[in-house]
């Protein structure tokens, strides 16, 4: 009787959430975990955010809006678009979703038929393959090498192309490796698709956390025809420290947003009005503590990264975007005598007490993702417990 459906038996639970929900129970139990697991920002969100949600529900704002998202929500996201990228979207070329994460799954809900192949670069977002998997779609995953910033050359991305492909998903600034892709890799990336006639997911979510002077492009601000392959991906969750407010959205092809809202109207029915009316606020108001945010990450990493390479057997490329180090541990993991990184994760959290997320479920066995997001004190303490347990055992 309750069997479950075909499309659910290989869905795998979150990397992410496992440990968080592993470290969690420690520290229930009274042990001193040091969570290094977390996937937001550990920023409360703005106060004018809050104060004009809470404003648009005593003014009576608590109703149904359209299933796209109200006009005025999609007004701020084109006044941002214009602002960043000076890209000009029609409200009917955007949709408000619950979450980029929902944008992403209704998207490809949309797009795929049983079969169509989805190009994923690793190390990917783990949400990637499951959602292609669960629209009927065929995840291609192809190897970001480190050599390369973990980032897939237009020579990989042609080969990985079949009769099959319909889309490719680009995600930069990415979690997990920090990694941007400049303007010329864009532009080599783009003409590839262009060629090939494959459609860009472009996942944006951390557009404003960059670092080191560096700037983030978006595929779709290089051409008119780019423009018109993408489907950009973006949200408020990082930017504005929104995760709990569930709003995202994507821009691009009339038709392909007139079906993902066509959907969302039988699944959703809308975002929730007051965090809408909380993004307007976010978008039209002022920046500044987007920017105090990002600083602040900033001066994390370049206190942290240091301490962090100096652990025999960790190299780590420096991230230039998002809130997450990417070491390569495997030697450190070799050193201590585990076969896997997954098993030296698991001993790190069990022994060192420090809660890390293994890169196997990035696609990327020899890292592990440590999220920034946390205080420095927590930080420099979880480094030393794993430089300190690695020389210990070594
Ligand atoms: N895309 C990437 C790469 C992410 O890391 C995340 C969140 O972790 C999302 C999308 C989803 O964000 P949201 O909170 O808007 O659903």
């Amino acid at each position: 009787k309750f069997t479950l459906a075909d499309r659910v038996s290989a869905l795998t639970p979150s990397t992410t959430l496992a440990i968080t929900a592993k470290a969690k129970e420690m520290k229930s139990q009274g042990i001193d975990v040091i969570g290094l697991g977390a996937g937001e920002p550990d920023f409360n969100t703005p106060e004018h955010i809050i104060k004009a949600a809470y404003e648009s529900m005593t003014e009576g704002h608590t109703k149904y809006t359209p299933s796209g998202g109200m006009a005025k929500l999609k007004e701020a996201i084109i006044h941002k678009f214009e602002t960043d990228q000076h890209l000009t979207y029609k409200p009917s070329e955007l949709i408000v979703t619950s979450g980029a994460k929902h944008a992403l799954y209704t998207l490809f809900q949309v797009l795929l038929n049983e079969g169509d192949e989805v190009i994923i670069p690793t190390p990917y977002w783990v949400s990637y393959p499951e959602q292609v998997k669960l629209a009927g779609g065929t995840p291609v995953i192809v190897e970001g090498k480190e050599e390369n910033e973990y980032k897939i050359t237009p020579q990989q991305l042609e080969e990985s192309v079949t009769s099959k492909t319909k889309a490719v998903i680009l995600n930069t600034p990415s979690n997990p490796t920090g990694m941007l892709y400049s303007r010329e890799e864009l532009g080599a990336i783009g003409e590839v698709c262009l060629e090939k006639g494959i459609m860009i997911v472009s996942d944006e979510i951390y557009e404003k956390l960059v670092y080191g002077g560096n700037t983030h492009t978006s595929i779709a601000e290089l051409s008119k025809e780019l423009k018109e392959q993408t489907i950009v991906i973006n949200g408020v969750s990082k930017s504005h420290s929104m995760t709990g407010w569930r709003i995202g959205y994507a821009a691009g092809n009339e038709s392909v947003i007139k079906a993902m809202t066509n959907l969302a109207s039988h699944s959703t029915s809308n975002p929730t009005t007051t965090s809408q009316y909380g993004t307007v606020a976010a978008y039209m108001g002022d920046q500044m503590p987007v920017e105090e945010m990002r600083e602040a990450f900033e001066e994390r990493l370049n206190i942290v990264f240091d301490k962090l390479n100096r652990i025999p057997g960790f190299h780590c490329l420096k991230p230039q975007g998002a809130f997450y180090l990417f070491p390569n541990v495997s030697e450190a993991a070799k050193k201590t005598g585990y076969h896997t990184v997954d098993e030296f994760t698991k001993a790190l959290l069990e022994e060192a007490k420090v809660a890390v997320i293994p890169g196997s479920g990035f696609g990327s066995e020899n890292n592990i993702r440590l999220s920034y997001a946390t205080s420095l004190d927590a930080l420099e303490e979880a480094i030393g417990r794993m430089q300190k347990f690695v020389e210990d055992k070594s």
